[in-house]
């Protein structure tokens, strides 16, 4: 109820009232329900003018991810629908395969599990992901997509082009992409993504796909500091005033996923996604380090191929990267 009341006072358009005899037709409750909703409301930070008369109208609201926020300014048909809020939860990915497992058969593809802290954010092989309250958006996609199990893997790059195109439109920061599926803006990184799958030899049960996006990190810890950023930070040192709302940005970014990947499923590899892709990659043309467990070395990134796989120019031989154990640095640094 209080998303739909959201949704109808967001629709009034900035500065015009909603009458609350409409609000109570349309929602079929009573004026004093309305109220009730309202108040809540008001308590969770939004400012909603009331005005005899001419009825309520929402003023501001407060940068908060709760599910009646992010669904009231979803524009998607099915990403995002149902959403699963959490304060705190310890991993935004561990609890989409808890989901995943309890829900039979297709039940919950496309949900989106939301959380404003992990206790325990996870990266790339075993690694964390710093998450404190606040700060970011930490979100998975849940998925029970009719895909071969060796073709799961490219989703990750749907995921980090929709994290690029997203970010982009809700902060209007120009983002890039390092291979394989990190998102970085002035050669830090903002966005980190990590995709897990359950399945059988030939069968997908279910995918998830987490995303940590760094919006509103003052500072990093000091192993960090030196490779991470956040949209603040960014917006602030180009002189623009910090003000991006994690709601409308996850929105976004699920907006742009929802577009990618119905053209990745029409194929089920990136051949439509590649050019696109590699004109977000940073690391096209440039000199990389290839850290592959077997031996690292360098070589020039030409960009990826129909199914992600970074191609390398390596002495006179072009080698094709895959994501799995490897990660890609730049010569002298992190990109
Ligand atoms: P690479 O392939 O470049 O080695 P990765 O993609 O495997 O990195 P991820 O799994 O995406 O790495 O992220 C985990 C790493 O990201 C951690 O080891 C840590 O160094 C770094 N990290 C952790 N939290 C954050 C954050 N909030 N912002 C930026 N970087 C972070």
């Amino acid at each position: 109820m209080k998303t739909k009341i959201l949704q109808m006072l967001r629709q009034q358009g900035e500065g015009t009232y909603r009458s609350g005899q409409e609000l109570c037709r349309q929602l079929g409750v009573s004026r004093t329900a309305v109220w009730k909703y309202i108040k809540q409301l008001k308590e969770e930070g939004y400012v909603i003018e009331a005005v005899q008369n001419k009825g309520y109208c929402l003023l501001s609201a407060p940068d908060i991810l709760s599910k009646s926020e992010v669904e009231s300014v979803l524009p998607t048909r099915w990403v995002g629908h149902p959403v699963y809020y959490y304060d705190e939860i310890d991993s935004t990915n561990t609890q989409a395969k808890r989901l995943g497992e309890e829900m039979e058969g297709k039940e919950g593809h496309g949900a989106v599990v939301v959380a404003d802290k992990q206790s325990d954010g996870r990266g790339r092989r075993g690694r964390g992901w710093e998450s404190p309250h606040g700060k970011g958006v930490f979100f998975t996609i849940l998925l029970k997509p009719e895909v071969e199990p060796s073709n799961a893997s490219m989703l990750t790059l749907v995921m980090a082009l929709a994290a690029a195109k997203g970010i982009e439109k809700a902060s209007g920061l120009k983002t890039a992409v390092k291979w394989p599926n990190d998102i970085v803006i002035h050669g830090k990184k903002v966005v980190g993504i990590l995709t897990e799958m359950s399945a059988q030899i030939d069968y997908v049960n279910y995918i998830v796909i987490g995303t940590g996006i760094n919006v509103h990190y003052r500072e990093f810890p000091e192993e960090l500091a030196h490779k991470a950023t956040s949209l603040d930070l960014e917006l602030e040192r180009q002189g623009l005033e910090p003000m991006v709302s994690r709601a409308a940005l996850l929105g976004a970014v699920l907006e742009a996923f929802e577009h990618y990947y119905g053209v990745f499923m029409e194929t089920q590899d990136l051949s439509m996604l590649a050019e696109e892709y590699n004109a977000c990659l940073i690391n096209c043309g440039r000199k990389v380090r290839v850290l592959d467990p077997l031996g690292e070395y360098e070589g020039k990134a030409l960009g990826i191929e129909a199914r992600g796989q970074l191609m390398v120019e390596r002495g006179k031989e072009v080698v094709a990267v895959s994501s799995g154990e490897v990660s890609v640095r730049g010569i002298y640094g992190y990109v």
